[in-house]
């Protein structure tokens, strides 16, 4: 079967992109998760329906299936069952709407491996597709990254600036986790707000520069040479500042 043998596959550390499949009709939510995923090096098929989902699974195997519970055609949790059907290893992320949950928690537990409520933001969602590969053993993602005397342990949630210890709220993690997975690269305030705040995040687009200056004032970067202001552009981590603790 497809599915198990693609798993088998990474599992023997062949290297190739994690197929993940995102089967949601929203076409923000799901355009977004595309671009997102794509940009973490992972192969993302889209469908915006159950039966076309389906079909892509069955026909091109996936490594993780993230599946809205509310679809146009046919009930998320039934696709759900005919993926389990299909491979009972296939890791799977259910989204739900508020309100979905609490009636629906039990079956969600039965079929799928996590589900996350929306809305939510794309990081919390990378958060738990990383956790979700962990425990099925396909993750490429290291726990601890190492940029310029930061070290950050993302199971731990430890981080260190030259052996100091930070202690950092979880928007400033988010924030600091995600200059540290991609050094020198310039993120702008409205990749921020949608990757660490939510994609529907409507509020005010000072809440980035706020964060951004306690996260500094917590490392100590009050000149701001490890984390650079772009101006007019965003904000970028550089990794060959010199900047001691
Ligand atoms: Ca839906």
């Amino acid at each position: 079967m497809k599915v198990t043998d693609d798993g088998a596959r990474r599992q023997a550390g062949e290297s190739r992109e994690l197929h993940i499949v995102v089967i949601e009709d929203e076409p923000t939510i799901a355009e977004s998760l595309r671009v997102g995923l794509t940009d973490e090096g992972m192969q993302v098929s889209v469908a915006c329906d159950g039966n076309s989902g389906w079909h892509i699974v069955k026909e091109q195997g996936a490594d993780l299936v993230i599946l809205d519970l509310m679809l146009p055609d046919i009930d998320g949790m039934v696709i759900c069952r005919r993926l389990r059907t299909l491979s009972s290893t296939l890791p799977i992320i259910m989204l739900t709407a508020r309100g979905e949950v609490q009636e629906r928690v039990q079956g969600l537990q039965q079929g799928a491996d996590d589900y996350i409520v929306k809305p939510f933001s794309f990081d919390e969602l990378l958060a738990r597709v990383h956790a979700v590969l962990r425990r099925a053993g396909l993750s490429q993602q290291p726990t601890v990254l190492r940029v310029a005397g930061l070290v950050l342990n993302i199971e731990t949630r430890d981080v260190t600036f030259h052996g100091r210890p930070l202690e950092l709220t979880p928007t400033e993690f988010a924030l600091l986790e995600l200059f540290m997975r991609y050094p020198r690269r310039v993120f702008t305030r409205e990749t921020l707000l949608s990757r660490v705040w939510g994609f529907t995040y409507a509020g005010d687009s000072n809440i980035v520069e706020v964060h951004m200056s306690n996260l500094r004032e917590k490392i100590g970067d009050h000149e701001r040479k490890l984390i650079r202001t772009i101006y007019g552009v965003g904000y970028c981590l550089r990794p060959d500042a010199t900047m001691v603790a």
